[in-house]
């Protein structure tokens, strides 16, 4: 017999959630601070997502944002891109949204214990990354350092610009990012280029390194090149998230299947190697 999930909570059933705050990220993105209305915290993990949804409208994944250390609250990144995102960037402080989950397989914390990390992101892929990204700075002793590589296609397009600063200036840390093109006009004074320019010159011990990469297709290959060549040749030292079109979440529906997986069970999260051999995965 079917048993739902989380104290009797259905998997399919929508929780309240009200919104705290939305910040303007760039033009075509915004970061929604949120709160389920029982006021429980979401109990999420790095690189989980979220479906949430408009009562009268579908529903999407969004990635959860910001690291379970940081409490009473839970942030989402989210770019304007149909009939839902547009209708959430309508949204103000004080709107109810649904949410379901957390889903989703997470980014292994105990493998990157005590390792130098690698995290690299491309344009949106940076929401998920971000809540990694916090985790590793609030529980710093428990890596050896953070290198934070980000690319976006133009300095309008950089999300979270004064966490980057920050990041740059944390214990371990150090966050550099690059924009594919400037405009003539544009007093942007950081690095041009593709992310992988940013990545010729890192120093690490390839042994003790892991890698986690996030973004959109294209960067996976030319990123994972990098990597190797930097080293990172053996299983479990490059984890990454693969993003498919989704509907159910929770693997009954098999709309984001690749061969025998399911991104939103079996992943988004996966190490490179249980997904390279499959066809369309990278
Ligand atoms: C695990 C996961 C995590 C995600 N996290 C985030 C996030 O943190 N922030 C964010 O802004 N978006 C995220 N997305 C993408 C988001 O779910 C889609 O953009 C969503 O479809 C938007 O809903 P909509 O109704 O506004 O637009 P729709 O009308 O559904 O779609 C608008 C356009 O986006 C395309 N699209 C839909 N889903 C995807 C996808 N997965 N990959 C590429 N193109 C897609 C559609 O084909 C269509 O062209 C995530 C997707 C997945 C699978």
């Amino acid at each position: 017999m079917h048993q739902p999930a989380r104290n009797q909570q259905s998997i399919y059933a929508p929780r309240p959630c009200r919104l705290l705050s939305v910040t303007e990220l760039t033009p075509n993105e915004k970061l929604f601070r949120l709160q389920l209305c029982d006021k429980t915290e979401l109990q999420h993990q790095p690189g989980q997502f979220v479906q949430i949804s408009i009562p009268g409208l579908t529903e999407a994944p969004i990635s959860v944002a910001s690291s379970p250390t940081r409490k009473g609250y839970f942030e989402l990144g989210i770019r304007k891109a149909g009939q839902l995102t547009s209708a959430l960037h309508r949204l103000q402080a004080g709107a109810q949204i649904g949410i379901r989950g957390p889903f989703g397989r997470p980014f292994q914390l105990d493998a990157l214990d005590g390792k130098a990390l690698l995290l690299i992101a491309g344009g949106c892929g940076l929401a998920p990354l971000r809540s990694l990204i916090q985790y590793c700075q609030d529980r710093s002793d428990e890596f050896a350092s953070v290198q934070i590589f980000y690319g976006a296609r133009s300095p309008e397009d950089l999300m979270f610009q004064q966490d980057l600063s920050d990041w740059q200036s944390s214990h371990n840390f150090s966050c550099r990012y690059t924009v594919d093109n400037k405009p003539a006009t544009s007093c942007f004074d950081g690095e041009t280029g593709l992310i992988t320019n940013l990545m010729n010159d890192i120093q690490v011990e390839a042994e003790n390194c892991c890698a986690v990469i996030v973004g959109p297709p294209p960067m996976y290959h030319p990123v994972i090149a990098s990597l190797r060549q930097l080293g990172l040749n053996k299983p479990k030292q490059i984890m990454l998230s693969l993003e498919r079109q989704m509907r159910c979440g929770v693997g009954k529906c098999g709309h984001c299947s690749i061969e025998h997986l399911t991104c939103c069970c079996d992943g988004p999260i996966f190490w490179l190697e249980e997904v390279e051999h499959l066809r369309g995965a990278l």
